[in-house]
């Protein structure tokens, strides 16, 4: 279950939506079931250091989900699925995503909180929440 955001630029009407929370595939499981699948869900060096996370330890757990970071420079937006991997609720590894403008540590937002971001497009910082088109997936 999640939720997807829409962005509006008030400047130049640019759109993008972001996504935020568990989906369909996207889920917790154990980290053994994951792999057991044949699907690779995530960025093949997220996948490589699972197969190698599993090597080390038993009964590993994540959670991935969809989460919307903001680069703390400049505050564009991006949704990303942040993997977290739990060995007895012990946190073993955790997403980092890095701008790939300016190469700063992106941080997790709270969308609703956050009142303005830059927009991608013309850079201005007037991209705005549009609550009109707030939508629910599965
Ligand atoms: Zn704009
Ligand atoms: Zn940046």
């Amino acid at each position: 279950m999640g939720h997807t955001y829409a962005y509006r630029c008030e400047h130049c009407g640019y759109e993008e939506h972001f996504n935020q929370g568990h989906g369909y595939l996207v889920h917790s499981q154990p980290v053994k079931t994951y792999l057991s699948q044949q699907t690779e869900l995530f960025h093949y060096k997220t996948h490589g250091l699972l197969k190698e996370l599993a090597k080390q330890a038993e009964n590993l757990q994540m959670k991935a989900g969809f989460q919307v970071y903001i680069c703390p420079k400049c505050k564009v937006l991006r949704d990303k699925i942040e993997v977290t991997v739990l060995n007895e609720k012990k946190v073993v590894h955790k997403s980092e995503f890095r701008c790939r403008d300016c190469r700063t540590r992106l941080k997790l937002t709270n969308i609703h909180r956050l009142k303005n971001a830059t927009c991608p497009k013309c850079h201005k910082h007037s991209f705005h929440l549009d609550h009109l088109k707030h939508s629910l997936w599965d």
